[in-house]
């Protein structure tokens, strides 16, 4: 397996070290891994004036899955935007085909207190959200400005085709037969006629999957449950705009931004794997960094496109481990636990591994 390893800017260059550590002593271990390294974002701009090389894009295209770490510094902000760096981040997405979008919002009992809900709410919550990532109301057409009857409209469309809910849905199926086995779809259909269809391609897909239990809930609702009771769910799936907005509101229920893992996948489940948080300039090059999103990355890798299970529940019995010691980097800091910087956390998880 060849990963492509894209650190990128800030704090990229130092969590995306303790995850590629991690990767050298599973390969110390036996695991097929090759690992390349290259330039993205503002590190892309100041290689080859570009935020994602055109050697980028190629290792990228020819690797199995992409671990990236940040892009973007308070430097690049002046440059023309086709020049900026998540520029680079958003052509990689297109050109590599990422429709669906995993986030997963998972809490440790013992970071229960950085949440700002109730500790018994959130404590032990472990769900993932699954949103389309290149359709609906973002890229649907016609969209724009005009004068209608004297006065200016604006108008977006959403727009959904069978295939591509189609596609989706596999994918969501597919993560709540390794999860739970409960899938949420998530939509409007009592008004939006774009969502009626959404539900019956949900409906149809399922008969594939008889050992998941499909349900339904319309977005406002949906809104609700998270905040109210977040453990009711496993699996959710989502539109672009509905998992926008979803995804960003179940991130908060789990404390620390750098605890927090991605994937973005292809129809081949060939993945880019990254933390969600940015690059973190105020932080970057302190050894300060939170390496626990990007190396709970690497397990996403693992788990869904290398379709190792086992690695991956090693990696993340690896962090909980560590959590369970007691060790927390700055974020994630509470009276009575030990701060260490990001370097001994990877080293930590390599430990403990
Ligand atoms: P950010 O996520 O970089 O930082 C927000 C806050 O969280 C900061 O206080 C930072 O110190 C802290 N933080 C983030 N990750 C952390 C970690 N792993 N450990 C400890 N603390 C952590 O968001 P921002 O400050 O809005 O953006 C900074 C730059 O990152 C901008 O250039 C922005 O465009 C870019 N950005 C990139 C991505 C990406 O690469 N996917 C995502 C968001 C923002």
């Amino acid at each position: 397996m060849k990963i492509a390893v894209l650190p990128g800017d800030g704090i990229g260059p130092e969590i995306v070290a303790q995850a590629v550590k991690l990767l050298e002593v599973l390969r110390a271990d036996g695991a097929k891994i090759e690992m390349e390294t290259a330039p993205i974002g503002g590190a892309g701009y100041d290689a080859a004036g570009d935020p994602l090389p055109e050697a980028t894009l190629k290792l990228a295209r020819e690797a199995d899955t992409v671990l990236l770490g940040a892009v973007g510094g308070p430097q690049y902000d002046t440059l023309d935007r086709p020049l900026r760096p998540e520029r680079g981040l958003l052509r990689i997405r297109k050109e590599l085909n990422l429709f669906a979008n995993l986030r997963p919002a998972l809490l440790y009992p013992e970071l229960a207190g950085a949440s700002s809900l109730k500790p018994e709410v959130v404590s032990g919550l472990d769900l993932m959200i699954v949103r389309e990532l290149t359709g609906d109301v973002y890229f649907g057409q016609p969209r724009g400005i005009e004068v209608r009857n004297g006065e200016r409209v604006g108008f977006n469309t959403m727009l959904y085709s069978e295939s591509e809910v189609r596609r989706v849905a596999h994918v969501a199926f597919g993560i709540a037969m390794k999860r739970g086995r409960k899938l949420c779809s998530v939509e409007k259909a009592n008004v939006l006629e774009c969502s009626e269809l959404w539900k019956e391609v949900m409906i149809e897909v399922s008969k594939d999957y008889p050992e998941v239990a499909l349900s339904h809930m319309y977005v406002d609702n949906a809104a609700m449950q998270l905040i109210r009771a977040p453990k009711q769910f496993d699996t959710i799936v989502t539109g672009n705009i509905f998992g926008d907005i979803l995804s960003d509101a179940a991130s908060m229920l789990s404390g620390s931004i750098g605890m927090l893992p991605s994937a973005s996948l292809d129809e081949h489940n060939k993945g880019m794997y990254e933390p969600i948080h940015g690059s973190a300039p105020d932080i970057a090059g302190k050894n300060l960094a939170n390496p626990l999103a990007t190396i709970l990355s690497v397990a996403m890798m693992y788990r869904y496109t290398f379709a190792d299970l086992a690695t991956a529940d090693r990696i993340e019995n690896a962090v909980k481990k560590v959590i369970a010691q007691g060790l927390r980097t700055g974020d994630i800091w509470t009276e009575g636990t030990q701060k260490v910087s990001c370097s001994a956390m990877g080293d930590a998880v390599v430990k403990a591994l």
